[in-house]
């Protein structure tokens, strides 16, 4: 039956899975009126229809399972509310690990599952078989369990969401295609749309893109980065098998799968380590409910194992053998938000195989988002605004997602790099470092040295909740960085450009500290959102009356740029992303002064290069500037060299270098130092809902210059004080590790967690951030307390600070 499509609409959202239902039945539950769904086929033909419905609350991070449970206590309320069947039952949950390293992983999980208030039980092998007497656990070394996770039918969720959202007066149309999205000076216009050979188009101000797997194609259509790409995912389902009573969801990931119980029959899934990417020449126009062509050959390891785990399934006949598409992206995280290019242009796609748990609470979040103008919490993790613009790449998708989905249940270790689609992005030191003993991490698509092998040694990471390969490496290399002089390639520091006749005007209203400085200076600020809330952080270099040089890190200068962006009026002033123009090495540590005066005939003492201050200096033959500023802890310059130029200074610097004993020096030693010193980090320490002051950066922010986007919020906490605050731990015992997520405990209570986490060489243990509450405490209060760290059960006592146990006056940055 055709269905009249309305003209103008407040909000056209595409694509009739459960993310399309969710993001529609959220923003019609906030009083949205005018929502239109547009489904090309029929709801949930995508991928949805087909998921194996399982609803597991514990995630990553303290939002994203803040988000889950969401999702859960939505789908046990949804039944009533329209009287559609969602199939949701919370019976539970068991995740059980085979080997030491997964033990500690889960356990781990555990700590945080309980700092997250999500309810987590450490079972004993016995325990497990009590719950689940179908399992072999004769090699079972531990488990979980999580009596609140559960398991439900995934199409009625998305139906009941979508009759939820009828019931509160939104359009959902079915058998409609969006074919393009209509924009006017950088902003959605409206859409254009096919009905039975008939084309239509309504006016709009804001589309979400919840096409899953069409997702990326239709947003390239539109200039837009949407990098997803799908995987074949594999399940089979038993014929009913006899006596099976009603059991827990079980997850086995060292064997890479899941198993549910539903009506008398198993269902066995997996995340195998190798995933099989589809749907490379686009996807057939009239892919409705479909399946993929069964692949036993693959999927028959897993089925061994599983056979063995659960031997009842030797004997049980398959049913069916499940293969379905689903879209991956390449960090194995989903995307939420407005699309930096283009306004209006909103997207909740490519979900990893947790759609169905991620969606409600997604939906809610991209729902409150579209509403406020800004996220109702960090959101960074999901946020499309950390997608890199090269990542619409089609090659480099199906190289990465063949790894992404069997992320899910691989361990995650720490430090874990991603092994496939490597070597995008490069500085131009790449092969000195390589030639060098450089083993490489990646982050945004930059190869970055992390650390630095022996001759000899190994140049792979051997991973480990324990103490890896590398430790030895990064101890020395940090103790070269306190006692004598390193070298780090930062070239994958974003960099901006902000010039013209407006810009010290414009970056005063965004950014919280004085920006009206002499040319020359560096000033270290924020910007803010409204809430005081930590948008960027980032060291702004007056170039001229009219130039700045903003430096940000690499991970995060999309969202930086786009940030800039959006907040640009009519100012004059020209925003330029100068990354790939400028190489950065930095020079750190007590002798750095000693080296850089080999290399340049410039003065580098205190008088003439004080702190604070960038200079254009003469080196070796070429031309720097060299930017006296630290993120270790130490004297130092970061020299900024156009990026011809970076190879000779390279080598100018390593054979003067060799008379003071320099050392190269990876990311993971830039961090040990820097968290010593207790300087933050973006998207762990400080993000959009710390506020500044609790983040203890007041020093940056400068009020009494007048007004700046956040200025109030600032104003407002300096009147009722802070709620909680940053603090800094070193454990006792110099043996464990924290990395970030461990709880912490105070005077016996778990309080929050380490946002991040490393291993103080200097200081002799290892090394946290992470706020504390402190409603009405005074500083003195919050330290008088007893502080542990629970990790993986245990708790090792804790000593904190308010201010950097490493150097808290900052003598050494200013020698
Ligand atoms: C085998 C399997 C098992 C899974 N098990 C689980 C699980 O246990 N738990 C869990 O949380 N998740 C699971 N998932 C993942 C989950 O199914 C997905 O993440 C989720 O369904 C994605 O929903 P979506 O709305 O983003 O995409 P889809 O369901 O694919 O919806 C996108 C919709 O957009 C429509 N569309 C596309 N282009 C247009 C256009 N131009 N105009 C109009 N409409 C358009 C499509 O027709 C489609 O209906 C599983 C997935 C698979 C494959």
């Amino acid at each position: 039956m055709t269905k009249l499509i309305p003209a103008k609409a407040r909000v056209v959202i595409i694509g009739g899975g459960v993310s399309g239902c969710s993001v529609a039945y959220h923003l019609s539950k906030l009083g949205w009126t005018d929502v239109v769904l547009l489904e090309r086929k029929q709801l949930t033909c995508g991928t949805t229809w087909h998921a194996a419905g399982l609803i597991g609350q514990m995630r990553a991070s303290q939002n994203m399972t803040r988000l889950a449970k969401y999702s859960a206590d939505l789908y046990v309320k949804l039944e009533a509310e329209t009287g559609i069947s969602t199939g949701m039952r919370q019976n539970g949950s068991i995740t059980v690990a085979l080997t030491e390293e997964r033990k500690e992983e889960i356990y781990r999980q555990a700590s945080l599952a309980r700092a997250f208030n999500v309810d987590v039980r450490e079972v004993t092998p016995d325990e497990v078989k009590a719950m689940y007497p179908h399992l072999n656990v004769s090699d079972v070394k531990a488990a979980v369990h999580l009596p609140l996770d559960g398991q439900c039918d995934p199409a009625n969720i998305a139906m009941a969401l979508a009759k939820g959202a009828r019931q509160n007066g939104a359009t959902i149309i079915e058998g409609v295609k969006v074919t393009s999205v209509l924009t006017k000076d950088g902003r959605v216009t409206g859409v254009t749309c096919e009905q039975n050979g008939e084309r239509f188009t309504i006016e709009t101000e804001n589309v979400v893109n919840c096409a899953g797997m069409w997702g990326r194609e239709l947003a390239r259509q539109s200039g837009v980065t949407v990098p997803l790409h799908a995987c074949e995912h594999f399940y089979i389902v038993t014929e009913a098998i006899p006596g099976l009573s009603r059991l827990p969801v079980l997850r086995v990931p060292d064997e890479c799968t899941y198993y549910k119980e539903d009506a008398g029959k198993m269902l066995v899934g997996a995340f195998e380590l190798k995933a099989k990417p589809w749907g490379m020449d686009g996807i057939r126009e009239d892919f409705c409910f479909d399946q993929l062509p069964e692949d036993f050959d693959h999927f028959a390891p897993i089925l061994e194992m599983a056979v063995n785990r659960m031997p009842m399934l030797e004997t049980a006949g398959i049913h069916t053998f499940f293969n379905g598409p689903e879209s991956f992206t390449p960090d194995d995280r989903y995307y939420l938000g407005e699309a930096p290019e283009l306004k209006g242009y909103w997207v909740a796609a490519g979900y990893n195989s947790i759609g169905i748990v991620s969606s409600g609470g997604a939906g809610m979040a991209l729902a409150q988002w579209m509403n406020d103008g800004e996220p109702p919490f960090d959101l960074w993790e999901v946020d499309i605004r950390r997608a890199q613009p090269f990542q619409k790449n089609r090659t480099y998708l199906k190289e990465r997602v063949s790894e992404t989905l069997g992320l899910l249940y691989a361990d995650h270790f720490p430090y874990r790099q991603m092994a496939t689609a490597r070597g995008v992005r490069r500085s131009p030191l790449h092969e000195h470092l390589k030639a060098r003993g450089a083993v490489f991490g990646e982050v945004a698509g930059w190869e970055r040295a992390n650390w630095f092998a022996k001759e000899g040694q190994e140049r792979e990471y051997r991973y480990s909740w324990k103490r890896q390969n590398w430790f030895e490496n990064q101890r020395q290399e940090h103790l070269a960085v306190r006692h004598g002089v390193g070298l780090f390639d930062m070239t994958s520091f974003g960099k901006v450009r902000v010039e013209g006749r407006d810009a010290l005007a414009f970056l005063q209203r965004l950014c919280a500290n004085e920006m009206n400085v002499e040319p020359g200076r560096i000033v270290y600020t924020q910007m803010l959102n409204a809430r005081g809330g930590i948008e960027s952080d980032l060291t702004v270099t007056r170039l001229s009356e009219t130039a700045f040089l903003l430096v940000v890190p690499g991970a995060t200068l999309q969202r930086d740029l786009a940030w800039l962006r959006k907040h640009l009026r009519d100012e004059f002033a020209v925003i330029t992303d100068v990354t790939a123009a400028e190489s950065v090495l930095c020079v750190m540590g007590p002798k750095a002064r000693e080296l850089m005066q080999k290399v340049s005939p410039n003065d580098f003492s205190n008088e003439a290069h004080p702190f604070g201050t960038a200079r254009e200096i003469e080196i070796g033959m070429g031309l720097a500037r060299a930017h006296r500023v630290t993120y270790v802890g130490e004297l130092g310059w970061e020299l900024y060299v156009s990026t011809d130029q970076a190879a000779h200074v390279f080598e100018t610097l390593e054979e003067a270098g060799g008379d003071v004993g320099l050392k190269l020096c990876g990311l993971h030693t830039l961090d040990s130092c820097r968290i010593e010193k207790a300087f933050r980090h973006f998207g762990h320490d400080i993000t959009d809902e710390d506020h500044v002051l609790e983040a203890g950066l007041g020093f940056a922010v400068k009020p009494g210059k007048g007004d700046f986007v956040g200025r109030e919020a600032v104003l407002a906490k300096q009147n009722q004080g802070l709620t909680r605050r940053l603090v800094q731990f070193r454990l006792a015992d110099p043996e464990p590790l924290l990395f970030h997520n461990e709880a912490i405990v105070r005077n016996g209570e778990i309080v929050g967690t380490i946002t991040s986490g490393n291993y103080g060489h200097h200081l002799g243990g290892a090394i946290g951030l992470g706020y504390v509450p402190c409603s009405g405490e005074s500083a003195a209060d919050v330290l008088a307390s007893r502080y542990e760290i629970e990790i993986a059960g245990s708790r090792i006592k804790a000593e904190a600070s308010l201010r950097p146990m490493y150097d808290p006056k900052a003598e050494r940055v200013r020698a």
